[in-house]
């Protein structure tokens, strides 16, 4: 169905207005289950022992979608966001001149399996299209958009455009402990720190202070080489529960159906309308936060328990065959978790 403009400008009104009654200065819905210094952190969580600095880690998960395309109707100018990098997405001017300065770097190949996303990046056609999709941040574990982590693609899944919205999303965080998931991420992190540099300095962020780990997510890491499937696995890694790392894949279906009608938007029209609905998706997972969190809580205990038992009774086995094994083992162990 096709509104007429009277009715379409005041609803993308009605929708900036909507999004300036959000908590200022973020203006997003902010994850409650995420680490915020300052908001919900103990104030001397920096003083906490070593071991415990997992509690106070920020989990987040990269990825793209290319159902959100735009055909290549009006212009900026002709029809700007209203809200620009107010909520979910970024700055537009900024992150399209960043992409334009740098657009001409070639991607370097993979040298991990024949990632497409990664080979792929430069040739996905965009013939009558402005925007090939959208480029996401979210955080990993109770997967809401984060705020300035959403930018369009102009072509395939390219380096500069992830990077770029990867550091805006991340711009003045004070956590130390980073875990990142991203289903190409064992090509992506070899040059990560070398992009950051291309970024403004106020984009930077303070790696070498900061224990930041790559991951690729669960379902997607069988198809990489046996070498990743040990070095970037969550399930090898000490301090990230049982995480998957898919996150935003199980968002996308929620925001699809409203491709047919932003694909044929003029850019800012779309920019609000998707803001808008991300900010929709993020506040039904704030409601439901808790409920959630009691129901997986619910689920753990008992496989925790049933899991507790298997370890002891395995344990009581090597005492009685080997008692001397034992101690060993917990050492070769940790040590390797360690390495
Ligand atoms: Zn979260
Ligand atoms: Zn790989």
């Amino acid at each position: 169905m096709t509104y007429p403009r009277n009715v379409m400008r005041p609803s993308q009104e009605w929708r900036i207005l909507k999004v300036l009654q959000t908590p200022a200065p973020e203006n997003v819905q902010l994850c409650p289950a995420c680490p915020h210094p300052g908001k919900n952190l103990p104030e001397d969580w920096h003083d906490a022992p070593q071991a415990k600095h997992w509690l106070y880690a920020l989990f987040v998960a990269i990825n793209a979608n290319f159902r959100l395309k735009r055909r290549d109707v009006s212009k900026d100018k002709v029809d700007p966001s209203l809200g620009d990098g107010w909520a979910y997405f970024v700055k537009h001017k900024d992150y399209k001149t960043y992409v334009k300065e740098h657009t001409s770097a070639v991607q370097e190949k993979s040298t991990c399996a024949s990632h497409n996303a990664v080979n792929m990046a430069d040739t996905k056609s965009n013939h009558g299209l402005a925007t090939t999709g959208v480029g996401t941040i979210n955080c990993a574990r109770h997967n809401m958009k984060r705020g300035n982590g959403v930018g369009d693609l102009q072509k395939g899944e390219r380096y500069v455009n992830m990077d770029y919205l990867f550091f805006s999303t991340l711009r003045g965080i004070s956590l130390d402990v980073l875990n990142i998931s991203y289903d190409i991420a064992c090509q992506w992190h070899k040059k990560l720190w070398v992009c950051m540099d291309s970024l403004p300095s106020v984009m930077h962020l303070n790696h070498p202070n900061m224990a930041i780990t790559f991951f690729i997510p669960k379902f997607h890491l069988p198809a990489h080489i046996m070498e990743c499937q040990t070095r970037f696995s969550w399930n090898l890694i000490p301090g990230v529960g049982r995480t998957d790392g898919e996150a935003p894949e199980c968002g996308w279906a929620n925001i699809n159906p409203v491709t047919l009608s932003t694909k044929e938007m003029g850019p800012g029209a779309r920019w609000d309308t998707l803001d808008d609905h991300f900010g929709d998706w993020n506040w039904k997972k704030v409601v439901q936060v808790g409920s959630m969190m009691l129901h997986k809580v619910e689920e753990a205990l008992p496989e925790c328990r049933a899991c507790q038992e298997d370890l002891r009774e395995l344990e009581l086995v090597i005492i009685l065959e080997k008692p001397s094994f034992l101690a060993e083992w917990k050492i070769q162990l940790e040590e390797w978790e360690q390495d």
